[in-house]
Parts: C-alpha cells; structure tokens; sequence
C-alpha cells in the first residue's frame, strides 16, 4: 500500500493550505491496528474548498494511506443543501413525526 505523510493529506487540494482539524476521533481499523480519523477545513475563505471537509485516516506513525482503488478511491463530492432541500428534509421529518404521533408507531422496536 502507498502511503502520503499526514502534513500532506492535511494540505487543501484546492488552494494547498494547511488545513484545521475540525475533529479527530482515535480508533481501530479491520485489522485491529489503531487508527486515527480527522475530518479537515480550509481555512482559507477565499478558497473555492471553502466549507468543505475532508478526511484523513493515519496509523500511530502518521502514514496516510493512499486510497488508489475501490469505490473509496473516488472523488466525492456531494451537492451543497439548499434552502429547497432543506425545507423538503424539514417537512420529510414533520410527517414522520406527525404519523407517529397519530398512530402511536415509532421505529423503535
Ligand atoms: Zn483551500
């Protein structure tokens, strides 16, 4: 597996300043080795990456894995939410929670 340095993985794509660590979550990978896990910001608000996060997976070591293969080797980049789709998630919610009310049924089991 290739491997890249945390100081570079934290770097943003875009404009290539270091990123903030917004959140850093320590834990364990499938093969039980200890992994940490840090979602990134740009810090730099005239960059076009601006609010936009990203993630990076180091061991205690600091080597960043290179994901070149699989569905996780894919860009990802998923559409900003609208006021529309926001009102729409909003509404989605309400009747879930107006349905519950009326018939008693949650998910819970
Ligand atoms: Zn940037």
């Amino acid at each position: 597996m290739d491997y890249t340095t945390i100081e570079e993985a934290a770097k943003c794509s875009v404009c290539g300043k270091v990123g903030e660590v917004i959140i850093s979550q320590p834990t364990y990978d499938a093969n039980g080795l200890e992994i940490d896990i840090a979602v990134y910001g740009c810090p730099e608000t005239l960059c076009l990456q601006s609010g936009k996060r990203w993630v990076v997976q180091s061991d205690n070591q600091g080597n960043v894995p290179i994901r070149n293969h699989g569905p996780r080797g894919l860009d990802k980049d998923f559409p900003e939410m609208t006021a529309g789709s926001l009102h729409n998630a909003r509404a989605k919610v309400e009747d879930i929670l107006q349905r519950e009310y009326e018939t008693g049924e949650t998910n819970e089991s």
